[in-house]
């Protein structure tokens, strides 16, 4: 393979005339664009024969890394598991040719997905009744906000504006509570990681809209105190807010709805398959308590998107819980669980464990145990790519320095968590030893250490703006 040749930029390959496709004769005329419509010069186009287009995008393409190439610890946005199944019923000519404005008599079937997958998240969750249309889970958070502005409004309870996150959400939490025109009001954490009651019992008061929570947070800690926290938020008239972004550990093992959520989102794209790397696709439903059904989309004034959501989506995730069924969908928590436990407990003498704690499916490091070697989270999660491994969430959540939050998923065999756990403490011993190696990492890959500040200062995302650089 020659890399070199076909790694460069497609423009670099280019000699004009020529061509890898040729348009066939045309046969029917031609039409003239009108002249304030047309190019005043022909667009800068690359050039090239039909081999060197195949083997500069297919060489490209092994560049990828996904989860059908290897390990991908991504804590807490992690693709879960994403059955090849899945996206074959996905691909079906009777569901991928729908029409969203067909009508209802010839799509019985698809209409039977879309009401069947909203039962069954139902059933999952212990929620009455789901909406099917946010786009990813920001946008059912957002959704999920509306709603429970739209619940206090119609009661004419109109000082309600706060909305209370705790300090180690996913960033998401704050922004769709302050886009929904809410005030964000910051719990703490104790110690071991969890909501602080004593805390949250200080900013309770008839403003509260709503508490936005994550179960298992991002620390990946069960919130035990959950009934409490429950009955103190309704006792002074808010609404409780679920994040189910990650609910795998959760899953036909308990359900928010019975721990005294009123409203939560469910990020199917993450917990029941659909491969969502780069940003999408996506969907996240949203699930409201008994009482509340008619301030769903739909049944409301409230419209957050056009016919019925990422249908592809949805699809993906009914053929997942459906292949998985009632039996065997309770084994996802507890293997998610064991197999993130089983990486803590490994790995804990030479990575700094902040909370020393049974956690659920993913946990946080704080970096290396020993300090002195210089060698930081960064580092780490570089020289990880050295070793064919896809790094772990980095730097989030913000409460530790030197964050490094690993997500096995239930998915994964023994042998490649033992594979993972070998390299990792291979990673620490060298960050002693031979700590430049770390540092300068990574040394394999198509392109080395990129700096990041200059990357987001300077972004060259054009041909011609790296040709005006030089
Ligand atoms: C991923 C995630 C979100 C946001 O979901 P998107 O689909 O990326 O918008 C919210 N909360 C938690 C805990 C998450 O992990």
């Amino acid at each position: 393979m020659n890399n070199r040749l076909y790694g460069n930029l497609i423009f670099e390959l280019s000699h004009p005339g020529r061509r890898a496709y040729s348009l066939p004769e045309n046969k029917f005329g031609s039409y003239e664009v009108p002249a304030d419509m047309r190019r005043a010069a022909d667009a800068a186009l690359p050039e090239c024969d039909e081999l060197t287009v195949v083997r500069h995008y297919t060489n490209h393409s092994a560049n990828n890394f996904g989860v059908n190439n290897g390990f991908y610890p991504l804590g807490s946005c992690t693709m879960k598991y994403n059955p090849a199944i899945d996206e074959e019923i996905a691909a079906m000519p009777e569901f991928a040719n729908l029409h969203p404005l067909q009508p209802a008599d010839t799509c019985r079937g698809a209409l039977d997905v879309y009401e069947g997958l909203q039962r069954s998240l139902s059933e999952i969750s212990g929620l009455a009744k789901f909406t099917l249309n946010p786009f990813a889970g920001a946008h059912g958070e957002l959704t999920g906000l509306m709603i429970i502005r739209a619940y206090h409004e119609r009661r004419g309870d109109l000082k309600r504006t706060k909305v209370i996150v705790p300090d180690s959400a996913h960033g998401t939490n704050p922004a769709s509570a302050a886009v929904c025109g809410l005030d964000v009001v910051e719990v703490k954490s104790t110690p071991e990681g969890i909501v602080d009651v004593d805390d949250l019992r200080s900013l309770l008061d008839d403003t509260v809209a709503a508490m936005m929570m994550t179960n298992p947070n991002t620390l990946g800690l069960f919130e035990k105190e959950i009934p409490e926290i429950a009955e103190l938020v309704h006792g002074c008239g808010g609404l409780m807010y679920y994040d189910g972004a990650n609910l795998n550990p959760m899953l036909g093992v308990c359900r928010p709805g019975d721990m005294g959520f009123d409203v939560m989102h469910i990020n199917l794209h993450k917990t029941f398959s659909t491969p969502h790397g780069g940003g999408g696709p996506g969907a996240g439903p949203v699930g409201v308590r008994k009482g509340m059904e008619d301030l769903l989309p739909g049944e409301s004034e409230i419209s957050v998107g056009p016919y019925h959501g990422n249908f592809a989506v949805l699809l993906r995730a009914y053929a997942y819980i459906l292949s998985l069924g009632k039996e065997h969908i309770k084994e996802v928590g507890p293997l998610a669980t064991l197999n993130a436990n089983y990486i803590k407990e490994s790995l804990k003498d030479v990575y700094h464990l902040p909370i020393d704690t049974v956690c659920k499916h993913e946990f946080v490091f704080d970096g290396l145990e020993d300090k002195s070697t210089g060698v930081t989270t960064m580092d780490v999660a570089k020289r990880l790519l050295d070793y064919g491994y896809h790094a772990p969430t980095i730097y989030f959540p913000l409460l530790f320095h030197e964050s490094l939050m690993i997500e096995p998923t239930e998915s994964e065999s023994k042998d490649t968590i033992d594979g993972f756990i070998d390299v990792m403490r291979r990673i620490a011993e060298e960050a002693a030893t031979q700590p430049e190696v770390v540092k300068s990492a990574p040394h394999n890959t198509p392109i080395g250490r990129v700096d990041d500040v200059l990357a987001a200062k300077h972004p060259v995302l054009t041909y011609r703006q790296m040709d005006t650089q030089e």
